[in-house]
């Protein structure tokens, strides 16, 4: 039976009954609207560590003054009972005022990573990032946290964090769960009609027809000039951006070696921004 928390105490008492009976604890940071994407993480979770805290806390800081904070999917009843049917032992859902009360005034930064791609469109998206997942790390007291191959950049910037200030959580990636027609599965999705959603699929066919293009030896930057232009022939309103980079670094990467750069996409279809990255070679 998963126990709905929104107070720090109670999350304190039974995390501390768990560490005196030696057991480890698996955390999954969420915005809610939870999918099948969402339980790959619970799942990891679930094979790695005895108890499995679920967070669903829709973020203020880390959403543009233009962005969708507010239309943002709550579906909190569903959310629940499928963390229920996956035997998640606690959705820790904070109140706003909990998490940033009168007076709060802590960022966390992380120069470099957060430069690119979404830090370059979305500013102040991963000061925003990495203040609450500061703060849901120290909150979860986990051995282990789960973060989504599909945000590669957040996991990148999150892992960097943790090693920089000795977090004592390890950072697990977990590979994208994708439709069927290979649209990664997101809570944004819900934004689309049914006719952008039959558009949506050209996202990832075209980063992987960009990637084998690049890991055959063409230049990054013409193949992904080309892809964005694809997108745009495609349907999609407008390319945030479309670049090869470094998997690690995420420096530009024009002729990577085979398995070390990803595509990397943001575009926008209707009122929904999707992302994207997939391996090159
Ligand atoms: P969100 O609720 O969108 O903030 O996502 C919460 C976590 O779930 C993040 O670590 C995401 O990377 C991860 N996630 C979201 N969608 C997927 C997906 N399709 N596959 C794997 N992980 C995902």
């Amino acid at each position: 039976m998963t126990e709905v928390i929104r107070d720090v105490a109670s999350l304190r008492m039974l995390q501390a009954s768990w560490r005196r009976a030696g057991e480890s604890v698996g955390l999954v940071p969420t915005m809610g609207a939870l999918h099948a994407g969402h339980m790959a993480l619970v799942n990891a979770a679930r094979e790695e560590c005895r108890h499995v805290i679920a967070t669903i806390f829709v973020n203020p800081t880390q959403f543009g003054p233009t962005e969708d904070l507010n239309a943002y999917p709550d579906t909190f009843d569903a959310d629940l009972q499928l963390l229920r049917d996956n035997e998640v032992d606690v959705c820790f859902a904070p109140m706003r005022e909990l998490m940033y009360p009168d007076g709060f005034a802590t960022t966390v930064k992380v120069a470099g990573l957060t430069e690119p791609l979404c830090g370059a469109t979305r500013p102040g998206h991963f000061d925003g990032v990495t203040q609450v997942v500061a703060k849901l790390l120290n909150l979860g007291a986990a051995d282990r946290a789960y973060f989504g191959q599909k945000d590669w950049q957040q996991l990148a910037v999150v892992r960097q964090m943790v090693r920089d200030l000795n977090f004592p959580t390890e950072i697990i990636g977990v590979p994208t769960v994708r439709a069927n027609d290979g649209l990664a599965l997101s809570s944004r999705n819900a934004y689309l009609s049914a006719a952008e959603r039959e558009i949506a699929p050209s996202l990832n066919r075209i980063i992987r027809n960009a990637a084998a293009q690049i890991a055959r030896g063409h230049g990054a930057a013409g193949v992904c000039e080309a892809a964005a232009h694809e997108l745009i022939k495609a349907g999609f309103q407008s390319v945030d951006y479309l670049e090869c980079r470094d998997a690690k670094t995420l420096q530009q990467a024009e002729r990577p070696a085979k398995g070390t750069a990803r595509v990397f996409v943001a575009a926008k279809l209707g009122k929904a921004r999707l992302i994207d990255n997939v391996s090159v070679g």
